[in-house]
């Protein structure tokens, strides 16, 4: 092994080591990233979001420090209801049938808000995401789902940000570099790591190790074996480079499993995506306004409660459901009164639709059941109980009389021309991974810290659990990848 040429070394660039990295950095640490990936594909899932983050903050005047740019009359152009503390931890802990550790999500909730002006400070240009989060009403864009803000430029912009900040402070980077084992010395302490690049495989000796590859659902193996049956035939959202070998590596020394390993956040996806992430489309792939119609599969059959929440709450647990339906094939179903208010997702390209003045036209466009695609919307039509329609609130224009019912924005589908999505599961990430202390140190299995390593992003176990609230990934990746950088720098400084 050749002699330390860093302090901290962190396996992965996306969001979590990036922050992670930077922080380590600025505490005096000579610090270097391990990336997988090329670098023209540098950036991992974090890349390929749209840049939302969840944090909390008790009124909108207080957020207005993350918008120097916003003029007043743009600031007068939105509603944005607080969302403090108390209401992002409950959403965590109602998210997660209350399995989420409390500690972690105290962490998490706590450090949001701070989070998000150290993210500005490095250079991410925060935006009101009008677009996806909020529905116009009047004059005024009133956000529905306590998503107020994206990254200028998305996951990109985000990632972007984070490269020219972690270059500039001194960060190496290598990439195409795959981090492939731990090294320990004989007091169990991590000094070092197994990589294999270009040059073939070396050992590389440093003082810590941040561990922020992201899970295991580029693995089609270790999705079969922890998600199960028919896991490995999903389609992957994101990065193809995310195939769990940091969690593997740090289970091999002895680290500690936790968090939810049958589990992941899984969405609705056009059908004709490509197996793995592009990054030429993102995001685009995702069909995120069932809320406005209704889901079936080929049979024509409606499968779960489309308005049971808004899409935030919702959409990460729903591909899952799609994954069960015959073929791992459903659609989503919209009419005339909504088709101007789906998301900018529906307008790419890339769609795989049909549009048609008849349901049975529709439905034979789509190689759905005509009958049982006509019955259910009959028998849903006839279900719709009066009421306001409103997208930006809970309405309870709800059905009354079928399974699922439909508990919100109900509004009935019988005006021509009807458009409809087909779609599959695309899994995002998931949900099992390490458990760490506070200081993001991961623990043993009796629960002692290892000397030496951290973790930080989508490979930190313990956080989501079932479901998962939209924007909790990115702000947990950066104010975990933070504390990790901090506590692997303090390490060194208090061994030099
Ligand atoms: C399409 C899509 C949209 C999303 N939208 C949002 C959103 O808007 N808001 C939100 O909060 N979350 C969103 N998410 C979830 C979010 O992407 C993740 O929670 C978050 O980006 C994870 O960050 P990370 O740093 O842990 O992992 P990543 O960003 O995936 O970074 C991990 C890095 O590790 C590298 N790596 C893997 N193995 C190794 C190895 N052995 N050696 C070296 N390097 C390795 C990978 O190449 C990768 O670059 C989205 C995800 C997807 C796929």
């Amino acid at each position: 092994m050749r002699e330390a040429e860093s302090d901290v070394v962190v396996v992965g660039a996306g969001n979590a080591g990036l922050c992670a990295a930077i922080t380590a950095r600025e505490a005096g640490a000579r610090v270097e990233i391990l990336e997988k990936a090329p670098f023209e594909e540098r950036g991992g899932n974090s890349a390929f979001t749209g840049g939302l983050f969840r944090f909390a903050f008790d009124s909108f005047e207080q957020m207005k420090v993350l918008l120097p740019n916003y003029s007043p009359a743009e600031m007068d152009a939105v509603e944005v209801p607080p969302y403090n503390a108390r209401a992002f931890a409950d959403d965590c802990e109602e998210m997660t049938e209350g399995l989420a550790d409390p500690t972690l999500v105290d962490i998490l909730v706590k450090q949001s808000f701070p989070t998000m002006t150290w993210l500005q400070q490095h250079g991410v240009q925060w935006m009101l995401a009008t677009g996806r989060q909020a529905f116009k009403s009047g004059n005024k864009f009133h956000f529905f789902g306590n998503l107020i803000l994206e990254a200028n430029g998305g996951g990109r912009g985000l990632v972007d940000a984070l490269f020219r900040t972690a270059e500039k402070s001194g960060v190496e980077i290598l990439y195409e570099s795959k981090a492939t084992n731990l090294k320990l010395d004989d007091q169990a302490r991590v000094i070092g790591l197994e990589i294999q690049d270009s040059s073939g495989r070396r050992t590389i000796r440093c003082r810590s190790v941040v561990l922020a590859s992201g899970g295991f659902q580029a693995n089609a193996e270790m999705r079969c074996r922890y998600l199960g049956k028919d896991w490995e035939l999903a389609k992957v959202r994101g990065t193809r480079f995310n195939t769990g070998e940091g969690i593997r590596m740090a289970l091999n020394i002895g680290a500690q499993s936790f968090g939810h390993y049958s589990s992941c956040h899984a969405v609705a996806w056009d059908v004709q995506a490509p197996p793995m992430g592009d990054l030429a489309v993102g995001d685009g792939y995702q069909k995120h306004s069932y809320p406005l119609g209704i889901i079936v599969n080929r049979e024509g059959k409606r499968f779960v409660d489309e308005g049971a929440d808004f899409r935030n709450y919702t959409y990460a647990k729903y591909g899952r459901e799609i994954l069960k339906q015959p073929a791992r094939l459903a659609f989503q179903i919209f009419d005339n009164k909504v088709i101007r208010m789906l998301r900018d997702e529906y307008r790419i390209r890339q769609v795989t639709k049909a549009r048609a003045n008849t349901i049975e036209q529709l439905a034979d466009e789509l190689t759905i059941d005509p009958q049982g695609l006509r019955q259910t919307i009959e028998e849903y039509n006839a279900s719709v109980q009066d009421g306001d329609f409103n997208p930006s609130v809970l309405d309870g224009k709800r059905t009354r009389g079928i399974t699922p019912p439909k508990s919100n924005w109900a509004l009935r589908i019988d005006e021509p021309p009807f458009e409809g999505y087909a779609v599959t599961c695309g899994l995002t990430f998931t949900f099992g991974g390490l458990r760490v202390d506070k200081n993001a140190q991961v623990l043993d299995t009796e629960d002692h810290p290892i000397p030496g390593l951290y973790a930080a992003g989508e490979l930190l176990g313990g956080l989501f659990y079932y479901n998962y609230a939209g924007g909790s990934g990115l702000m947990a990746g950066s104010v975990f990848g933070r504390i990790a950088g901090a506590s692997a720098a303090s390490r060194f400084s208090n061994l030099a």
